[in-house]
């Protein structure tokens, strides 16, 4: 302690004697910090010693100039962490902040990075430039914060690393809440913006760009030479409420969303690239507002509908209150390449209370691909108030087409930046610019910070084979790696204890294998665990009767990171010993991004296949993005197989999903303890399909609807001796939405 008083007294020296000379201070703990930052003068550096830095929440509150500006940065890039409870608050003038990593824990407030002290202390002139946030996301997953907030004016943000967050909240939020935030003329720029998976609720936008509240006012920020790398939190990847923004040259891959025009007017959005590769949900841009111009934007192999089409025009309420839908006036919607996707959808969202469509707005040198390639146009009310000129289509139109797009002979050749182009030059007045060179995965972000490739969580792991002898499923899986397979031999298995699931793991059978347990789960998922079973058999006759009984459950408290569960040629049965034993029952705050299961059976269970449905409070919040089962049987089954519960009336997410197809249920859902007394509850599914599937002496499907546009297909089905499909509209006025074909009915012998 003396001798960091005595360094601190000498620098303070330094200071007076030299008042022009800048100061590199190293500190090796946050004492040291404390008392450098509290004097710092323009040009000076304070440099973090590497290493971990614990519980450190790092305040910056400095004066730098523009030719001497105050700089904090680690002693060697990439080797200061910051971890625990810690985060970084700067205010004042000129300060830059580089070459931090954020990891293994989460802000204790609000925000990880902000450009703000206090409400009323902000940054201008000020750069955080390299900086990662690596899976630093609070615990519960609906506790609330940004990654990064930025106030005040004529900041940047650059070359950052924002991957992985799972909980709720904007990643990155430009704050329009004072006056001294507005027409900030920030940039953000270069930044690699990486996976974000699916949230289950709304809250989950990549980048947000003011507030409804503020939407009459002009950011004046600029976005551009960014990479979305599959950023799939919820329907808005890019939420734009405000205006003057342009949003240019960034690059969307593989990302459920769209880019969102949601408020504000008199944004520009241009040359920016939408790279789907048919993933689903993935879209372009969406339109609100007056004055916005949409060009030279390039869509490809997007599979987004709605409105999450390659191109949205969305129509307004007539005098709308500024956070509804404002009336689409003078878009420019120009030179845009969209090709191999699914939708353009214009008037999009027409319904009693949105009924202005867009007005004089122009559509003209865009060029799609026809026939088989998409996209399709779903035009929802009257488009008179667009004026289509001088767009080209390559191959056959649509029914729906409008007119003003002609159809040209043209064959598309891929150039050297990667992008589609007509082969010949007399067609370049159509579609996107020769000279859009799309930025790279490498060029953004921290360079010396690897970003995260594609896994397969259930491989790249190694084989280990068991036999049966006492406890080796549980030791095995315990000091088992991150996508081992497990081989179980051929013989009986008993296992005493829940076993946690913290890491992917895949239990694979011989055919002739078989699990007991007597514990009332055998299976609970765990922070960062998932679960593929394959080729056994589970038998539940040795559990004991206790309250929850699940085969495989979540753990009780919130889970952050979403999991996969899978069953392969599985047979399970037995799990009768109270009213409500399940096979999969998925806990309040946890999120499956899928559970499958594939030609599997199920017999002599008293509760729920799947259970989905803890988020009962009508947040819009849920349990899993996908429930698929194909090729399964279900034979006297005491609850609905499956019970998906998505309440709510915001239109924020996508799911959840539901696939059942090629499978028997055989009195399913008849028993007098299943509440629901259906054998299939779909509450606020948004695709839901049921196809093939046979149902003999069961209770019926019940499908609530609730809000967006639920797409709820179930044809082909065969029904013996079991009552019609339940289908309700919780909050719409018309006439069901739900295709029904193919189905039959016949009385058969009722149990
Ligand atoms: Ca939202």
């Amino acid at each position: 302690m003396l001798a960091l008083f005595r360094t601190v007294i000498l620098l303070v020296v330094i200071a007076v004697a030299l008042p022009a000379q800048a100061k590199d201070y190293l500190v090796a703990n946050q004492a040291e910090y404390i008392e450098v930052s509290q004097s710092l003068n323009p040009g000076d550096n304070i440099i973090l010693a590497d290493g971990v830095w614990q519980d450190f929440e790092i305040m910056l509150r400095a004066e730098g100039t523009e030719k001497q500006p105050i700089m904090l940065r680690p002693q060697t890039k990439g080797k200061v962490i910051l971890s625990g409870q810690s985060n970084l608050r700067i205010a004042g003038q000129y300060i830059i902040v580089t070459g931090l990593i954020f990891r293994d824990g989460y802000s204790p407030t609000g925000e990880v990075l902000s450009f703000r002290r206090t409400k009323d202390d902000l940054a201008h002139n000020s750069r955080m430039t390299e900086i990662v946030i690596d899976h630093f996301s609070k615990p519960d997953r609906f506790d609330n914060d940004y990654w990064v907030g930025i106030y005040g004016q004529n900041n940047r943000f650059d070359h950052n690393n924002l991957v992985g967050k799972t909980n709720k909240g904007v990643t990155l939020a430009v704050r329009l809440n004072s006056v001294d935030s507005r027409e900030n003329n920030h940039r953000i720029d270069h930044n690699y913006f990486g996976p974000r998976p699916a949230l289950g609720s709304n809250g989950g936008e990549t980048l947000r760009i003011g507030t409804s509240k503020f939407a009459q006012y002009n950011s004046n920020t600029i976005v551009e030479n960014n990479y979305f790398d599959r950023c799939d939190g919820e329907v808005e990847i890019i939420s734009s409420k405000s205006g003057g923004n342009i949003l240019r040259g960034n690059v969307f891959f593989e990302s459920s969303g769209t880019l969102t025009l949601r408020h504000g007017d008199n944004n520009l959005v241009e040359r920016n690239i939408f790279l789907g590769n048919g993933k689903d949900h993935t879209g372009g841009i969406r339109v609100i507002n007056k004055g916005q111009t949409v060009r030279h934007n390039y869509m490809e192999g997007l599979r987004g509908s709605g409105f999450a089409s390659a191109l949205t025009v969305m129509n307004g309420v007539p005098n709308s209150p500024v956070n509804r839908y404002v009336q689409v006036s003078d878009a420019q919607i120009i030179g845009n390449s969209v090709y191999d996707s699914d939708f353009i959808t214009l008037a999009g969202g027409a319904d009693a209370e949105r009924s202005a469509p867009p007005i004089d707005s122009v559509m003209s040198g865009n060029l799609i691909t026809g026939g088989d390639a998409g996209p399709i146009f779903r035009i929802q009310d009257d488009i008179s108030g667009i004026k289509f000129s001088g767009n080209a289509r390559i191959g056959a139109a649509h029914a729906n087409h409008p007119e003003g797009i002609a159809t040209i002979k043209a064959t598309l050749v891929r150039a050297k930046n990667g992008l589609l182009y007509p082969r010949k030059a007399k067609f370049s007045k159509y579609g996107v610019p020769r000279d859009l060179s799309p930025v790279t995965k490498e060029e953004v972000g921290a360079s010396w910070y690897p970003k995260p490739v594609k896994v397969n969580k259930f491989a790249g792991g190694a084989d280990i084979a068991i036999t049966p002898s006492e406890g080796v499923i549980e030791n095995t899986i315990a000091n088992a790696t991150a996508g081992d397979i497990i081989v179980l031999g051929d013989g009986e298995y008993s296992v005493s204890k829940t076993i946690s699931i913290n890491k992917p793991i895949t239990l694979k059978g011989s055919g002739q294998t078989k699990i007991v347990f007597d514990r009332p789960s055998l299976f609970e998922i765990a922070e960062g665990g998932s679960l593929r079973l394959e080729n056994l058999t589970i038998d539940g006759e040795q559990a004991p009767d206790s309250v929850g009984n699940a085969l495989i459950r979540t753990t009780s408290y919130p889970l952050q990171s979403n999991f996969l569960i899978e069953m392969e040629r599985v047979q399970i049965s037995n799990l009768s010993v109270n009213k409500y034993f399940d096979v999969i029952k998925l806990g309040k705050s946890t999120f499956a991004d899928h559970v499958i299961i594939k030609d599997s059976q199920f017999k002599d269970i008293s509760g729920s296949i799947i259970l989905a449905a803890s988020e009962t409070e009508d947040y819009g919040q849920y349990n899993v993005e996908y429930a698929d089962i194909q090729g399964s049987s279900f034979e006297n089954i005491g609850g609905p197989i499956v019970n998906l519960y998505r309440g709510g009336r915001d239109e924020s997410t996508f799911g959840p999903h539901f696939d059942l197809k090629n499978s028997k249920l055989a009195n399913v859902g008849l028993d007098k303890n299943n509440d629901s007394k259906s054998a299939i509850v779909l509450h606020g599914a948004q695709y839901s399909k049921i196809l093939d599937n046979q149902f003999i002496a069961s209770a019926p499907i019940l499908v609530n609807h609730t809000v967006g546009r639920p797409q709820t297909r179930i044809t082909g089905n065969k029904f013996t001796a079991t009552p019609k499909i339940n289908i309700v509209e919780l909050n719409y006025e018309g006439e069901q939405r739900v295709i029904l074909s193919d189905n039959v009915y016949e009385e058969g012998e009722n149990k």
